[in-house]
């Protein structure tokens, strides 16, 4: 779908956001810039997370608190790396959700089912599309058309 503005990509991941369930995982693809903080800022309005959200790059999760807790992962900097860094234990928290930029840097450790968010820049706008794996992920997205 066609996103235009900054604005529309906030709504876009507040709905998200609304419809997430603990234990759940969106990983969010794009190039620099593409949009994947300001989806997640969506996202985490969307859960009711008060505290301003913004690029997790230097730290590589934060971590904030709303209806569930939102742990936001940028693995920008983990490419290559092998260490392990127990990621797979917060992925597997049920009181929590997990939003990762650039999965594709971790991509063995990633859980099984996840929603897959790609996002191009699309002249001033952005496309973004929504690729579910699992049951649970294809009813979220079935929900997201709906409302
Ligand atoms: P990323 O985390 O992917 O590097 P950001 O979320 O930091 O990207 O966004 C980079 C820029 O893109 C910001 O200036 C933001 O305002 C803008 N932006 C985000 N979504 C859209 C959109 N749908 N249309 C136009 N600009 C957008
Ligand atoms: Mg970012």
């Amino acid at each position: 779908m066609r996103v235009s503005n900054e604005q529309d990509m906030i709504l876009l991941g507040e709905k998200l956001g609304g419809l997430l369930q603990g234990g759940m995982c969106i990983l969010l693809e794009g190039d620099l810039g593409a949009g994947k903080t300001t989806m997640t800022k969506g996202i985490g309005k969307g859960l009711g997370v008060t505290r301003v959200i913004n690029s997790p790059t230097f730290t590589i999760l934060k971590t904030y608190h709303g209806r569930l807790t939102l742990n936001h992962f940028d693995a920008y900097r983990l490419e290559d790396s092998d260490d392990d860094l127990g990621f797979e234990d917060i992925f597997a928290e049920d009181d929590a959700v997990s939003v990762i930029e650039w999965p594709r840097y971790i991509e063995d450790i990633l859980p099984k089912e996840s929603l897959l968010v790609t996002i191009h820049k699309d002249g001033d706008g952005r496309e973004v599309t929504f690729t579910p794996t699992g049951t649970l992920y294809e009813a979220l997205v079935k929900e997201m058309e709906q409302c």
